[in-house]
């Protein structure tokens, strides 16, 4: 008998979904942790299967294999980009999570609900609140107060924190006109690329505008709600959703661009979080049809012939969630190969989860790290001086992996280097 017996509610993981798995097995070699275990209940056929006995109250919801599978998968979709039954397995296991999350919240700690609470509805509800926490983060690198990190057993977090710069990329209504416009560019600016990533905004800007685009960058607009939806809170996703579909509606731009691959897949899928939704669902619809990442926005548009070379080994990192949730993997190489000097080697699994995928590398630290040294690995045949990317998540961990494994390498948002061979 289970105790907590299917799926209850809104936002349950849909038979019409599970029950479109043919049980063929194409998924196995794509899945990194089927890859790193070689057990059926670590791959997305066996993760189906467990959401399927749930919903028919075989196992239970709580049942600590069934939540032990939904963390330890990456959400990463690689399994979805190639599944010839189109299961579209990002929704099971988003809605999985939080069907546990809503199942497990009675039984939370005060401390666990107060820090919880605290992430999703402060610190990315509230993004001046993520700005002084990243000041204090600065000042304790500056000081030297991290290396005290190891001593309250939070070394790796330490670690894996990124290097937060002298100054942010706050969104104020910022506005850069093209010499003669081929279109308005509303920037995204998210939450952890706006403390630790300003230099890549600002790439993006140039870029755009260099490219044909006057580019804006509304002060209403916030988090793009990935953080929340895959951590199984989506009614909090549709909050932020929402805020962001009322700020482009506002805005009158022509284009949502996005330089964070995890943030860009979130947004062009508002259209699913409404579905059903009478008020919402053709906004959201509208909203998504717009989010283009940059490099697809940067590859279609007439740049002209970069001017300045870099003469490097490159590897390019592709990030999940462009390459199989959003499925652009060609427009980031054509863009690389683009720059004169730069010579592209591809890694072995460059569309492997490098173990970052959001907070995956804070709450699952041991196969974080086992993808990482992965990744590191096949980093390091290339023989590579610059790792490409185009995701924050990506670009830490490797960045950290990197370092741990003492090889000197650049890791680089590709607005970076194009921005750089554009001069
Ligand atoms: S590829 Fe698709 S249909 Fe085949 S086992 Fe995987 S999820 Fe099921
Ligand atoms: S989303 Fe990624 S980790 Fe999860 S089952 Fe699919 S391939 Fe495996």
């Amino acid at each position: 008998m289970t105790v907590h017996p299917g799926f209850t509610g809104e936002d349950q993981p849909k038979a019409s979904i599970f029950n479109q798995c043919i049980r063929c097995g194409f998924c196995l070699p794509t899945c990194p942790t089927y890859l790193e275990t070689m057990t059926e209940t670590s791959g997305p056929r066996g993760r189906i299967g467990l959401v399927k006995a749930v919903a028919e109250e075989r196992i239970d919801l709580l049942s600590p294999g069934f939540v032990e599978q939904m963390s330890q998968c990456l959400d990463c979709r690689a399994c979805e980009a190639v599944c010839p039954s189109g299961v579209r397995y990002g929704q099971l296991v988003e809605t999985a999570r939080t069907q546990i999350q809503r199942a497990r919240a009675g039984s939370e700690t005060g401390m666990q609900r107060a820090v919880r609470g605290f992430v999703l509805r402060t610190l990315f509800a509230h993004l001046d609140v993520m700005r002084a926490a990243a000041a204090v983060l600065r000042f304790a690198q500056q000081t030297g107060l991290t290396a005290l990190a190891g001593v309250a057993g939070m070394g790796r977090q330490a670690k894996l924190a990124p290097k937060i710069p002298g100054a942010f990329f706050v969104p104020r209504g910022q506005r850069v006109e093209a010499k003669r416009p081929a279109g308005l560019a509303f920037l995204h600016a998210g939450c952890i690329m706006q403390v630790a990533f300003a230099r890549v905004h600002e790439a993006t800007m140039r870029m755009l505008v260099r490219s044909g685009l006057s580019t804006i960058v509304p002060s209403d607009q916030g988090c793009c709600g990935a953080i929340a939806i895959h951590a199984g809170d989506m009614a909090l996703g549709r909050e932020f959703a929402k805020r962001n579909i009322v700020a482009f509606e506002r805005s009158g731009a022509d284009v949502y661009v996005v330089n964070a691959a995890g943030c860009g897949s979130a947004l062009k899928e508002y259209a699913e979080l409404f579905d059903g939704d009478a008020e919402w669902a053709q906004r959201a619809a509208a909203f998504s049809s717009r989010v283009r990442d940059v490099t697809e926005v940067l590859d279609a548009m007439p740049l002209g012939e970069p001017s300045r070379p870099i003469d490097a080994r490159v590897t390019y990192q592709e990030p999940c969630h462009l390459v199989h949730a959003q499925r652009v993997s060609a427009a980031p190489r054509r863009l690389l190969q683009s720059i004169p000097g730069l010579r592209l080697i591809e890694m072995n699994e460059s569309a492997v989860c490098c173990g970052s995928a959001g907070v995956y590398n804070l709450t699952q630290p041991e196969m974080a790290s086992r993808l990482q040294r992965r990744k590191v690995e096949n980093v390091t045949r290339t023989g590579a001086t610059i790792v490409a990317t185009a995701n924050p998540g990506c670009a830490m961990q490797v960045a950290a992996g990197l370092h741990d494994a003492g090889y000197d390498a650049r890791v680089a948002h590709i607005v970076e280097l194009l921005d750089e061979a554009y001069g």
